[in-house]
């Protein structure tokens, strides 16, 4: 039994493919209302059009995770649409193409902070407000286990992601009193574009990636869309400002 009650509100960003759409197919087979957000309106009214056909309810809205005005548009959007917003999993995020730090561009760095940094910033700025209104409320934020450790060859995604649970932890302590729990989910190598995007710069890739998880494989998105669940729901009353690693035992080595 996940907990979470039907009828309540979940919010997923990047929820146009991979991680985010298999979290929005599940809060909708939990039977929660769901906002479905992506910068990309083809991908994310897809998503909606799969919890549709399963016979679950969602709504799309467009929103670039960068932006403030769109941002606090999508949690206003949210409110008006379902009366509340019960969980937030904010999933949007980017990569870079692999380097070793001098070979950065700081154009590079800006776009992989706007979004995987300033954008979980933003949302949790306005999706807190909302939260401590209505006396209730969890946040999920998607780290990596990239910001748990060394990510050689990735370290601007790396600092991004070490970002993503401090802003998670600090934020949890906030409003630790407040019946606001925030946490965040760690993946490992999870098979989705993004992992397959880049496999197909480096071939060798999906070899090497299954041999770094002692359980010898890579992850599933519905393996993270689980671990999301739990965090939302009340079996994970008790936890909060955790970065869960969700990943094969590989920070275990
Ligand atoms: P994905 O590329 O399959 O999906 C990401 C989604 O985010 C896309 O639909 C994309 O359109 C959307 N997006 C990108 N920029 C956006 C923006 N500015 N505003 C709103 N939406 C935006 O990626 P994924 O693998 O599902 O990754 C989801 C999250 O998980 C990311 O934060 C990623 O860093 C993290 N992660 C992924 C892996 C992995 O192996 N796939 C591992 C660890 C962490």
């Amino acid at each position: 039994m996940s907990q979470l009650l039907s009828g309540q509100v979940a919010l997923v960003t990047g929820a146009g493919a991979g991680i985010g759409r298999a979290t929005a197919l599940a809060f909708a087979r939990e039977g929660l209302k769901v906002v479905v957000s992506d910068v990309d309106s083809a991908s994310g009214e897809e998503t909606v059009g799969l919890i549709r056909a399963a016979g679950g309810e969602a709504t799309f809205i467009c929103c670039n995770v960068t932006s403030d005005a769109e941002v606090k548009a999508l949690v206003d959007g949210t409110v008006a649409a379902y009366g509340r917003l019960d969980y937030a999993f904010n999933n949007a995020g980017i990569e870079i193409e692999k380097g070793r730090l001098a070979d950065g561009q700081e154009r590079e760095f800006d776009a992989i902070m706007g979004v995987n940094v300033k954008g979980v910033w933003l949302c949790m700025k306005h999706q807190i407000p909302v939260m401590l209104a209505q006396g209730s409320g969890s946040i999920v934020n998607t780290a990596s286990i990239a910001g748990l450790g060394a990510a050689p060859k990735m370290s601007i995604y790396s600092a991004s992601k070490h970002a993503v649970v401090g802003l998670t932890k600090s934020a949890a302590i906030e409003y630790a009193k407040s019946n606001v729990r925030i946490n965040a989910v760690c993946p490992a190598v999870i098979d989705t574009d993004m992992f397959r995007r880049a496999c197909t710069s480096d071939p060798k890739k999906a070899e090497f990636a299954a041999a770094m998880h002692p359980v010898g494989r890579i992850g599933r998105v519905e393996e993270i869309a689980a671990a999301v669940i739990y965090l939302c729901s009340d079996n994970a009353a008790f936890t909060t400002g955790l970065a869960l690693p969700v990943d094969g035992g590989a920070t275990a080595i």
